[in-house]
């Protein structure tokens, strides 16, 4: 008899999104002629750069010629595209790195999800509440235990050490969902943690590229001794506008150990190289010209100015938030923007209300955990036009 993995058992129905998608589909039914904004759901907008369509094109005649045609790729990435990482995104900010520390994959979700198939099951976990849902489903699946760090408006949202010991440790900054990031004492903190418990620091900084605050790291690897106990997981989703095309990395460093049962400590290097040239056949070729075009002098210059368009249209939402009397946290070094419910409604009540009184969709707090009730989520991912029309909108019915 083929049996189940009970885990799956125990995932919580994941209905965020097919519930918006619902309410959305039966609002447009009843008005057709309703046009509704969405700054819900966090996906880009804006077209490739033409640095990164020109690298497609070429590496597309490339495959149609005998001479320069690619098959499988390397599992763990082509060296062209692990240089330009290591060059432009570490050595320049003074991180040294070394090529085979660096995974090149399709996303930074796959690599997030596959990443505990190395670590036992029967770790605990510690995730932020509000969380991106992803690193409590992969762990559920696996069966391990998880706990939720708090994380307090009046400390911007930041996850709270813990006052036991857990061993696997998500943080996500900036922060999707509430917009929020990790300063370098927090993330120095949190290091040191890891490091007192043997505990591992998965960090996801897919955002890094929104940071705006110089202050503010854009890797964990700029705090002292994050080698030792810290994986980053990065992507060319948001930073580039691949969430269709599908790239993104994973750093594992050599230096960063987990322990067998004995206690002897076993490189994650070796073991994430071994999980990957197993279960992973390498990133298309031409994705990786693509993702290489980003790091070209045009590619930059591009990248970047997309990146401001999604951010002026932060700053559009967070003015005209504050100005119809909300208030809104995140936006400055992240794409999201994550609002206060109006006194005594809840984050479904207030999606009701903006989806049928402002044509405008965005995503229930309580969605991304327990303590993300009376909190809305906003994303900048948008056409500046449309953000505009949106907070006029939204003055028009909150301005007292
Ligand atoms: N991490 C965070 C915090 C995200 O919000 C997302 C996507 O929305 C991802 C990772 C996954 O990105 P991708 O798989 O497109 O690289």
């Amino acid at each position: 008899m083929i049996t189940i993995n009970e885990n799956f058992k125990a995932l919580s129905e994941n209905y965020l999104f097919s519930e918006i998608a619902r309410k959305v589909a039966s609002y447009k039914a009843q008005n057709p002629k309703a046009e509704v904004i969405s700054l819900g759901i966090g996906d880009v907008t804006e077209a490739l750069s033409e640095s990164v369509i020109q690298a497609l094109h070429t590496a597309v005649d490339e495959m149609a010629d005998r001479a320069t045609f690619r098959g499988y790729a390397p599992e763990c990435g082509y060296d062209f595209l692990k240089n330009a990482i290591l060059e432009n995104d570490y050595l320049a900010r003074g991180i040294s790195l070394s090529s085979d520390e660096i995974f090149i994959n399709d996303g930074a979700k796959s690599s997030l999800g596959h990443f505990g198939d190395i670590l036992s099951a029967n770790n605990i976990v510690a995730v932020s509440d509000p969380v991106y849902p992803v690193y409590v489903d992969t762990n559920v699946m696996e069966g391990r235990k998880i706990t939720y760090l708090a994380c307090p408006p009046e400390k911007e949202f930041a996850a709270q050490i813990p006052d036991g010991k857990v061993d696997m440790i998500y943080l996500c900054s900036p922060n999707n969902p509430t917009g929020s990031v990790l300063n370098r004492g927090q993330l120095t903190a949190w290091v040191e943690y890891a490091r007192k418990h043997k505990a591992v620091i998965l960090f996801d900084s897919a955002y890094e590229a929104y940071i705006s605050d110089p202050t503010i790291p854009r890797s964990i690897y700029e705090i002292n001794g994050a080698k030792e106990v810290a994986v980053e997981f990065r992507s060319f989703s948001k930073t580039a506008g691949f969430t269709g095309v599908r790239c993104g990395y994973t750093i594992v460093p050599k230096k960063l150990q987990a322990y067998d049962k004995n206690g002897s400590g076993v490189s994650l290097n070796a073991l994430w190289r071994r999980h990957q040239s197993t279960k992973f056949n390498g990133t298309a070729y031409i994705i990786q010209r693509a993702a290489e075009a980003v790091y070209s002098i045009q590619g930059k210059r591009q990248t970047l100015a997309t990146i401001a368009y999604y951010m002026n249209n932060a700053k559009t939402i967070l003015d005209g938030l504050k100005r119809a009397g909300f208030k809104a946290h995140g936006g400055v070094n992240a794409p999201y923007i994550w609002l206060e419910t109006p006194t005594g409604m809840t984050s479904w009540e207030f999606f009701d209300k903006l989806l049928n009184e402002c044509q405008i969709v965005g995503t229930p707090g309580v969605g991304f955990g327990p303590s993300g009730e009376g909190y809305f989520r906003l994303t900048a991912f948008a056409k500046a036009e449309n953000v505009e029309k949106a907070m006029e909108r939204m003055m028009a019915l909150f301005y007292s």
